[in-house]
Protein backbone atom coordinates (compact mmCIF):
# COMPACT_ATOMS: atom_id res chain seq x y z
CA UNK A 1 0.00 0.00 0.00
CA UNK A 2 1.34 3.53 -0.73
CA UNK A 3 -0.24 6.85 0.19
CA UNK A 4 0.51 10.43 -0.22
CA UNK A 5 -0.01 12.98 2.50
CA UNK A 6 1.82 16.17 4.66
CA UNK A 7 3.75 14.64 7.44
CA UNK A 8 2.02 16.22 10.65
CA UNK A 9 5.84 17.45 12.15
CA UNK A 10 7.55 19.08 9.08
CA UNK A 11 5.06 20.04 6.62
CA UNK A 12 6.65 17.63 3.90
CA UNK A 13 4.51 15.74 1.12
CA UNK A 14 5.65 12.14 1.33
CA UNK A 15 4.78 8.86 0.00
CA UNK A 16 4.64 6.33 2.31
CA UNK A 17 5.15 2.54 1.13
CA UNK A 18 3.67 0.13 3.62
CA UNK A 19 4.38 -3.35 3.75
CA UNK A 20 2.25 -5.94 5.72
CA UNK A 21 2.45 -4.53 9.42
CA UNK A 22 5.10 -1.99 8.73
CA UNK A 23 6.37 1.34 7.45
CA UNK A 24 8.51 0.22 4.50
CA UNK A 25 9.57 3.61 3.39
CA UNK A 26 9.03 7.46 3.63
CA UNK A 27 9.99 9.43 0.51
CA UNK A 28 9.79 12.96 -0.19
CA UNK A 29 7.17 13.61 -3.15
CA UNK A 30 9.56 16.29 -5.14
CA UNK A 31 7.32 16.58 -8.41
CA UNK A 32 4.92 19.57 -8.69
CA UNK A 33 2.13 17.89 -9.74
CA UNK A 34 1.13 14.83 -8.16
CA UNK A 35 -1.64 12.21 -9.23
CA UNK A 36 -4.71 12.28 -6.56
CA UNK A 37 -5.20 9.32 -7.73
CA UNK A 38 -2.84 7.66 -6.58
CA UNK A 39 -4.10 8.33 -3.03
CA UNK A 40 -7.38 7.49 -4.61
CA UNK A 41 -8.95 11.56 -4.01
CA UNK A 42 -9.55 11.55 -7.68
CA UNK A 43 -8.04 15.05 -8.71
CA UNK A 44 -4.79 16.80 -9.47
CA UNK A 45 -3.42 19.19 -7.24
CA UNK A 46 -0.19 21.07 -7.11
CA UNK A 47 2.07 20.75 -4.18
CA UNK A 48 4.83 22.40 -1.88
CA UNK A 49 6.62 22.21 1.25
CA UNK A 50 4.72 23.41 3.90
CA UNK A 51 5.36 23.69 7.64
CA UNK A 52 2.76 22.93 10.90
CA UNK A 53 0.16 24.94 10.79
CA UNK A 54 -0.03 27.13 13.73
CA UNK A 55 -3.19 28.75 15.64
CA UNK A 56 -2.58 31.74 13.90
CA UNK A 57 -3.14 29.70 10.24
CA UNK A 58 -6.20 28.09 11.72
CA UNK A 59 -7.49 31.38 12.75
CA UNK A 60 -7.14 33.64 9.58
CA UNK A 61 -8.53 30.65 7.61
CA UNK A 62 -5.59 30.10 5.88
CA UNK A 63 -5.06 26.60 6.34
CA UNK A 64 -8.67 24.94 5.18
CA UNK A 65 -8.16 26.42 1.73
CA UNK A 66 -4.70 25.81 1.08
CA UNK A 67 -4.05 22.73 0.19
CA UNK A 68 -6.73 19.66 0.08
CA UNK A 69 -3.81 17.02 0.59
CA UNK A 70 -4.54 15.12 3.72
CA UNK A 71 -2.20 15.27 7.19
CA UNK A 72 -0.44 12.20 8.43
CA UNK A 73 0.61 11.48 11.64
CA UNK A 74 1.02 8.49 13.98
CA UNK A 75 -2.54 6.57 14.82
CA UNK A 76 -4.14 8.91 17.71
CA UNK A 77 -4.05 7.20 21.30
CA UNK A 78 -6.86 7.68 23.78
CA UNK A 79 -6.70 6.83 27.42
CA UNK A 80 -10.28 7.27 28.80
CA UNK A 81 -13.25 5.80 26.91
CA UNK A 82 -16.18 5.16 28.73
CA UNK A 83 -17.79 3.75 26.21
CA UNK A 84 -19.91 4.66 23.09
CA UNK A 85 -23.03 4.37 20.95
CA UNK A 86 -24.95 4.21 24.14
CA UNK A 87 -23.49 1.72 25.91
CA UNK A 88 -20.95 2.29 28.82
CA UNK A 89 -18.50 -0.31 29.73
CA UNK A 90 -19.00 0.06 33.21
CA UNK A 91 -22.64 -1.98 32.92
CA UNK A 92 -23.73 -4.98 34.05
CA UNK A 93 -25.19 -5.31 30.49
CA UNK A 94 -21.93 -5.26 28.82
CA UNK A 95 -21.56 -8.20 26.47
CA UNK A 96 -18.40 -9.38 24.58
CA UNK A 97 -19.72 -8.01 21.38
CA UNK A 98 -20.17 -4.93 22.77
CA UNK A 99 -17.00 -4.46 24.12
CA UNK A 100 -16.42 -5.28 20.16
CA UNK A 101 -18.72 -2.74 18.61
CA UNK A 102 -17.35 -0.22 20.31
CA UNK A 103 -13.57 -0.87 19.66
CA UNK A 104 -14.35 -1.23 15.85
CA UNK A 105 -16.35 2.03 16.45
CA UNK A 106 -13.24 3.82 17.37
CA UNK A 107 -11.70 3.25 14.13
CA UNK A 108 -13.85 6.68 12.98
CA UNK A 109 -12.09 8.80 15.13
CA UNK A 110 -8.19 8.13 13.93
CA UNK A 111 -7.45 5.91 17.15
CA UNK A 112 -4.94 2.98 16.74
CA UNK A 113 -5.26 2.20 20.71
CA UNK A 114 -7.58 3.11 23.54
CA UNK A 115 -8.06 2.30 27.16
CA UNK A 116 -11.53 0.98 27.86
CA UNK A 117 -12.52 2.73 31.05
CA UNK A 118 -14.64 1.79 33.96
CA UNK A 119 -16.38 3.87 36.20
CA UNK A 120 -17.30 3.54 40.04
CA UNK A 121 -19.57 1.01 40.32
CA UNK A 122 -20.46 -2.35 42.57
CA UNK A 123 -18.25 -4.82 43.26
CA UNK A 124 -20.08 -7.12 41.02
CA UNK A 125 -20.71 -4.93 37.97
CA UNK A 126 -17.11 -3.50 37.98
CA UNK A 127 -15.97 -7.13 37.97
CA UNK A 128 -18.38 -8.15 35.40
CA UNK A 129 -17.16 -5.09 33.25
CA UNK A 130 -13.31 -6.41 33.71
CA UNK A 131 -14.16 -10.09 33.07
CA UNK A 132 -15.90 -9.18 29.70
CA UNK A 133 -13.15 -6.66 28.22
CA UNK A 134 -10.57 -9.37 29.68
CA UNK A 135 -12.45 -11.93 27.16
CA UNK A 136 -13.11 -9.71 24.08
CA UNK A 137 -9.11 -9.23 24.37
CA UNK A 138 -9.05 -12.60 23.26
CA UNK A 139 -10.59 -11.50 19.47
CA UNK A 140 -7.76 -9.87 17.71
CA UNK A 141 -9.09 -7.29 16.78
CA UNK A 142 -10.22 -5.93 20.00
CA UNK A 143 -6.64 -6.92 21.55
CA UNK A 144 -4.95 -5.00 18.53
CA UNK A 145 -7.19 -2.35 19.92
CA UNK A 146 -7.16 -2.02 23.74
CA UNK A 147 -3.95 -0.83 25.01
CA UNK A 148 -5.25 -1.76 28.69
CA UNK A 149 -8.60 -1.12 30.79
CA UNK A 150 -8.27 2.40 32.76
CA UNK A 151 -10.19 1.58 35.71
CA UNK A 152 -11.64 5.12 37.47
CA UNK A 153 -12.40 4.52 41.27
CA UNK A 154 -13.62 3.11 42.67
CA UNK A 155 -11.40 4.80 45.48
CA UNK A 156 -12.39 8.28 44.83
CA UNK A 157 -13.52 10.86 46.73
CA UNK A 158 -17.18 10.49 47.65
CA UNK A 159 -18.23 14.33 48.27
CA UNK A 160 -20.42 15.78 45.78
CA UNK A 161 -18.68 17.84 43.23
CA UNK A 162 -15.61 15.69 43.42
CA UNK A 163 -16.97 12.53 42.60
CA UNK A 164 -18.68 14.12 39.19
CA UNK A 165 -21.07 11.73 38.36
CA UNK A 166 -19.63 8.85 39.90
CA UNK A 167 -22.49 7.13 42.29
CA UNK A 168 -21.94 8.10 45.88
CA UNK A 169 -22.83 5.21 47.43
CA UNK A 170 -20.29 3.27 45.57
CA UNK A 171 -17.12 5.33 46.33
CA UNK A 172 -14.73 4.22 48.92
CA UNK A 173 -11.34 4.33 50.36
CA UNK A 174 -8.66 1.79 48.60
CA UNK A 175 -8.26 -1.47 49.26
CA UNK A 176 -5.83 -3.72 47.73
CA UNK A 177 -7.22 -7.21 48.61
CA UNK A 178 -10.27 -6.10 46.51
CA UNK A 179 -7.92 -4.05 44.03
CA UNK A 180 -6.39 -7.45 43.46
CA UNK A 181 -9.43 -9.37 42.80
CA UNK A 182 -10.53 -6.71 40.29
CA UNK A 183 -6.50 -7.62 38.64
CA UNK A 184 -7.20 -10.90 38.50
CA UNK A 185 -10.91 -10.65 36.73
CA UNK A 186 -9.25 -8.44 34.59
CA UNK A 187 -6.80 -11.06 33.71
CA UNK A 188 -3.38 -8.41 34.56
CA UNK A 189 -5.16 -5.92 31.92
CA UNK A 190 -6.07 -2.90 34.03
CA UNK A 191 -3.17 -0.30 33.30
CA UNK A 192 -4.38 2.40 34.86
CA UNK A 193 -6.25 3.27 38.33
CA UNK A 194 -7.53 6.49 38.78
CA UNK A 195 -8.30 7.28 42.87
CA UNK A 196 -8.08 9.83 45.24
CA UNK A 197 -4.97 10.04 47.60
CA UNK A 198 -7.19 11.97 50.18
CA UNK A 199 -8.00 8.50 52.37
CA UNK A 200 -5.67 7.13 55.05
CA UNK A 201 -4.97 4.06 52.89
CA UNK A 202 -4.16 5.65 49.68
CA UNK A 203 -0.23 6.45 50.15
CA UNK A 204 0.25 2.59 51.02
CA UNK A 205 -2.24 1.72 47.86
CA UNK A 206 -0.21 3.75 45.87
CA UNK A 207 2.92 2.78 46.75
CA UNK A 208 1.58 -1.18 46.24
CA UNK A 209 0.27 -0.58 42.69
CA UNK A 210 2.62 1.44 41.22
CA UNK A 211 5.58 -1.21 42.11
CA UNK A 212 3.29 -3.84 40.14
CA UNK A 213 3.77 -1.24 37.36
CA UNK A 214 0.47 0.05 36.94
CA UNK A 215 -0.18 3.77 36.13
CA UNK A 216 -1.62 5.41 39.37
CA UNK A 217 -3.79 8.71 38.45
CA UNK A 218 -4.99 11.23 40.91
CA UNK A 219 -8.63 12.28 40.31
CA UNK A 220 -12.43 12.88 41.58
CA UNK A 221 -10.31 13.97 44.40
CA UNK A 222 -10.78 15.98 47.39
CA UNK A 223 -6.97 16.04 48.70
CA UNK A 224 -5.31 18.22 50.56
CA UNK A 225 -1.92 19.80 48.94
CA UNK A 226 -0.24 17.79 51.07
CA UNK A 227 -2.31 14.59 50.17
CA UNK A 228 -0.76 15.20 46.30
CA UNK A 229 2.34 15.53 46.43
CA UNK A 230 2.92 12.23 49.14
CA UNK A 231 0.79 10.63 46.40
CA UNK A 232 3.37 11.86 43.44
CA UNK A 233 5.96 10.63 46.14
CA UNK A 234 4.50 6.86 46.30
CA UNK A 235 4.56 6.61 42.90
CA UNK A 236 1.22 8.83 40.95
CA UNK A 237 2.40 9.88 37.81
CA UNK A 238 -0.91 11.00 35.98
CA UNK A 239 -3.60 13.62 36.86
CA UNK A 240 -7.04 12.35 35.32
CA UNK A 241 -8.68 15.20 33.84
CA UNK A 242 -7.33 17.91 35.60
CA UNK A 243 -9.80 20.98 35.94
CA UNK A 244 -12.74 18.45 35.84
CA UNK A 245 -14.35 16.25 38.81
CA UNK A 246 -13.44 19.39 41.23
CA UNK A 247 -15.96 21.06 43.96
CA UNK A 248 -17.00 23.94 42.22
CA UNK A 249 -15.49 26.13 44.73
CA UNK A 250 -12.29 25.70 46.12
CA UNK A 251 -9.97 27.99 48.60
CA UNK A 252 -8.26 30.53 46.25
CA UNK A 253 -4.60 28.73 46.61
CA UNK A 254 -4.14 25.51 49.09
CA UNK A 255 -6.21 23.70 46.73
CA UNK A 256 -5.44 20.23 44.72
CA UNK A 257 -5.28 22.14 41.44
CA UNK A 258 -2.25 24.07 42.70
CA UNK A 259 -0.63 21.39 44.21
CA UNK A 260 -0.76 19.00 40.70
CA UNK A 261 -0.06 21.80 38.50
CA UNK A 262 2.83 22.67 40.28
CA UNK A 263 4.20 18.56 40.74
CA UNK A 264 6.15 17.83 37.96
CA UNK A 265 5.81 14.48 38.52
CA UNK A 266 2.29 14.12 37.50
CA UNK A 267 1.11 14.45 33.69
CA UNK A 268 -2.21 15.95 33.43
CA UNK A 269 -4.64 14.31 31.53
CA UNK A 270 -7.27 17.16 29.70
CA UNK A 271 -10.58 17.14 28.29
CA UNK A 272 -10.06 19.80 25.15
CA UNK A 273 -13.54 19.03 24.33
CA UNK A 274 -14.37 23.02 24.71
CA UNK A 275 -16.91 22.19 27.37
CA UNK A 276 -15.13 20.80 29.70
CA UNK A 277 -12.23 23.36 30.28
CA UNK A 278 -12.94 26.20 29.24
CA UNK A 279 -10.72 27.82 26.49
CA UNK A 280 -8.50 30.12 28.77
CA UNK A 281 -8.15 27.15 31.67
CA UNK A 282 -7.14 24.98 29.03
CA UNK A 283 -4.07 27.40 27.69
CA UNK A 284 -2.80 28.32 31.20
CA UNK A 285 -3.05 24.73 32.00
CA UNK A 286 -1.25 23.31 28.88
CA UNK A 287 1.33 26.92 29.65
CA UNK A 288 1.85 25.54 33.40
CA UNK A 289 2.35 21.90 33.01
CA UNK A 290 4.26 22.65 29.31
CA UNK A 291 3.22 20.62 26.11
CA UNK A 292 5.82 17.84 27.73
CA UNK A 293 3.39 17.35 30.66
CA UNK A 294 -0.23 16.77 29.11
CA UNK A 295 -1.83 14.38 27.24
CA UNK A 296 -5.36 14.58 25.89
CA UNK A 297 -8.00 12.23 26.45
CA UNK A 298 -11.74 12.16 24.87
CA UNK A 299 -12.95 10.93 28.15
CA UNK A 300 -15.84 9.43 25.31
CA UNK A 301 -19.18 8.42 27.39
CA UNK A 302 -21.13 5.73 26.79
CA UNK A 303 -23.63 8.44 25.45
CA UNK A 304 -21.56 9.87 22.91
CA UNK A 305 -23.08 9.44 19.18
CA UNK A 306 -26.56 9.68 20.56
CA UNK A 307 -29.13 12.70 19.61
CA UNK A 308 -29.84 15.04 22.34
CA UNK A 309 -32.01 14.07 25.01
CA UNK A 310 -32.16 12.59 28.40
CA UNK A 311 -30.83 9.23 29.14
CA UNK A 312 -30.89 6.62 32.07
CA UNK A 313 -27.67 5.25 32.86
CA UNK A 314 -25.89 2.81 35.50
CA UNK A 315 -24.45 6.12 36.46
CA UNK A 316 -27.21 8.51 36.64
CA UNK A 317 -29.79 10.29 34.43
CA UNK A 318 -27.62 12.31 32.08
CA UNK A 319 -28.79 15.07 29.39
CA UNK A 320 -26.99 15.51 25.95
CA UNK A 321 -28.13 19.09 25.28
CA UNK A 322 -28.43 20.65 21.68
CA UNK A 323 -24.73 22.11 21.98
CA UNK A 324 -23.54 18.56 22.34
CA UNK A 325 -23.21 19.88 26.39
CA UNK A 326 -23.68 16.36 28.07
CA UNK A 327 -24.59 17.00 31.53
CA UNK A 328 -26.21 15.39 34.69
CA UNK A 329 -29.93 15.79 33.98
CA UNK A 330 -31.88 19.04 35.41
CA UNK A 331 -29.05 21.38 35.69
CA UNK A 332 -26.47 22.57 33.10
CA UNK A 333 -22.93 22.96 34.66
CA UNK A 334 -22.20 19.34 35.92
CA UNK A 335 -21.01 17.56 33.16
CA UNK A 336 -21.38 13.74 32.96
CA UNK A 337 -18.65 13.00 30.53
CA UNK A 338 -18.00 13.88 26.77
CA UNK A 339 -19.33 13.30 23.22
CA UNK A 340 -16.53 15.13 20.95
CA UNK A 341 -13.23 12.35 20.35
CA UNK A 342 -9.43 13.07 21.46
CA UNK A 343 -8.93 14.47 17.55
CA UNK A 344 -11.24 17.85 18.64
CA UNK A 345 -8.79 17.96 21.43
CA UNK A 346 -5.36 18.30 18.56
CA UNK A 347 -7.36 21.47 17.09
CA UNK A 348 -8.57 22.72 20.68
CA UNK A 349 -5.06 22.91 21.81
CA UNK A 350 -3.78 24.80 18.46
CA UNK A 351 -7.10 27.10 18.27
CA UNK A 352 -6.88 28.09 22.27
CA UNK A 353 -3.36 27.12 23.78
CA UNK A 354 -0.96 28.40 20.41
CA UNK A 355 0.01 24.97 19.88
CA UNK A 356 1.20 24.21 16.39
CA UNK A 357 0.34 21.03 14.88
CA UNK A 358 2.97 18.58 15.42
CA UNK A 359 3.06 19.47 19.24
CA UNK A 360 -0.66 19.32 19.30
CA UNK A 361 -0.36 15.47 17.83
CA UNK A 362 2.11 14.39 20.06
CA UNK A 363 -0.03 15.57 23.03
CA UNK A 364 -2.70 12.70 21.27
CA UNK A 365 0.12 10.17 20.42
CA UNK A 366 3.74 10.13 21.92
CA UNK A 367 2.08 11.20 25.63
CA UNK A 368 -0.36 8.87 26.12
CA UNK A 369 2.21 6.22 24.80
CA UNK A 370 4.53 7.64 27.37
CA UNK A 371 1.92 7.15 30.06
CA UNK A 372 0.96 3.30 29.00
CA UNK A 373 4.73 2.28 28.92
CA UNK A 374 4.71 1.43 25.01
CA UNK A 375 6.83 2.56 22.06
CA UNK A 376 5.55 5.59 20.90
CA UNK A 377 4.96 4.84 17.14
CA UNK A 378 6.84 7.13 14.93
CA UNK A 379 6.59 8.20 11.13
CA UNK A 380 10.19 6.75 10.05
CA UNK A 381 10.50 3.45 7.99
CA UNK A 382 10.47 0.09 10.45
CA UNK A 383 7.60 1.88 12.39
CA UNK A 384 4.17 0.18 12.76
CA UNK A 385 1.99 1.19 9.61
CA UNK A 386 -0.76 2.72 12.70
CA UNK A 387 -1.73 6.05 11.01
CA UNK A 388 -4.01 8.66 11.01
CA UNK A 389 -4.72 10.73 7.45
CA UNK A 390 -6.63 14.26 8.33
CA UNK A 391 -8.17 17.10 7.05
CA UNK A 392 -8.18 20.39 9.24
CA UNK A 393 -11.35 21.41 8.22
CA UNK A 394 -13.41 25.16 9.11
CA UNK A 395 -16.85 23.78 9.98
CA UNK A 396 -18.57 25.43 7.92
CA UNK A 397 -16.86 23.46 4.82
CA UNK A 398 -17.24 20.48 6.67
CA UNK A 399 -21.12 21.18 6.99
CA UNK A 400 -21.24 21.53 3.29
CA UNK A 401 -19.31 18.65 2.06
CA UNK A 402 -21.43 16.54 4.84
CA UNK A 403 -24.10 17.76 2.96
CA UNK A 404 -23.09 16.90 -0.55
CA UNK A 405 -21.58 13.71 0.60
CA UNK A 406 -25.24 12.89 1.97
CA UNK A 407 -23.17 11.50 5.22
CA UNK A 408 -23.50 11.86 8.85
CA UNK A 409 -20.38 13.84 10.41
CA UNK A 410 -17.78 11.91 12.45
CA UNK A 411 -18.49 14.04 15.27
CA UNK A 412 -21.57 15.37 16.90
CA UNK A 413 -22.63 18.83 16.60
CA UNK A 414 -20.48 21.29 18.21
CA UNK A 415 -21.30 24.71 20.03
CA UNK A 416 -22.37 27.45 18.14
CA UNK A 417 -19.89 30.28 18.71
CA UNK A 418 -20.09 34.11 17.55
CA UNK A 419 -17.72 33.54 14.94
CA UNK A 420 -17.08 37.45 14.95
CA UNK A 421 -15.00 37.35 17.40
CA UNK A 422 -14.04 34.06 18.22
CA UNK A 423 -11.23 32.37 15.89
CA UNK A 424 -13.77 29.87 13.58
CA UNK A 425 -14.27 26.48 14.64
CA UNK A 426 -12.01 23.68 13.20
CA UNK A 427 -12.38 19.97 13.28
CA UNK A 428 -10.35 17.40 12.82
CA UNK A 429 -11.71 15.31 10.11
CA UNK A 430 -10.39 11.74 9.97
CA UNK A 431 -9.78 10.55 6.40
CA UNK A 432 -8.77 7.45 7.04
CA UNK A 433 -7.45 5.29 9.64
CA UNK A 434 -4.17 2.26 9.10
CA UNK A 435 -3.73 -0.11 11.85
CA UNK A 436 -1.62 -2.77 11.66
CA UNK A 437 -0.88 -1.87 7.69
CA UNK A 438 -4.79 -2.04 6.98
CA UNK A 439 -6.96 0.69 6.30
CA UNK A 440 -9.93 0.01 9.01
CA UNK A 441 -11.58 3.18 8.05
CA UNK A 442 -12.07 5.64 5.16
CA UNK A 443 -12.56 6.19 1.81
CA UNK A 444 -9.15 5.48 0.34
CA UNK A 445 -7.73 2.59 -1.20
ZN1 LIG B 1 -13.93 11.23 35.64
Amino acid sequence: MQLIARRFDNGQLVRITIESRWIKQINPVECTKVNMQENGFGQEKQTGHRHPPTADAVSTRKLAAADSWPWVAPGLVDLQVNGYGGQEFSSPDLTVEKVLGIALAMDRFGLVRFCPTITTNSREVTEHALQTIAQACQVPEAAQRIAGIHLEGPYISAQDGARGAHPAAHCRPPNWQEFQQFQKAAKGRIRILTLSPEYPESQEFIRQASATGLVVAIGHTAATPEQIHQAAEAGARMSTHLGNGCHPVLPRHRNYLWAQLADDRLTAGLIADGFHLPPDVLKCLIRAKGPQRCVLVSDLSGMAGLPPGRYRTNLCELEILPSGKMVIAGQQELLAGATLPVGEGVVNAMRYAGLDLSEAIRLATEAPCRILGIEPHRLVPGSPADLVLFDLELEEKQNTQDVQNGQMKNSPSRPQENTKTTPPLLQFHVRATILGGQRVFGNFS
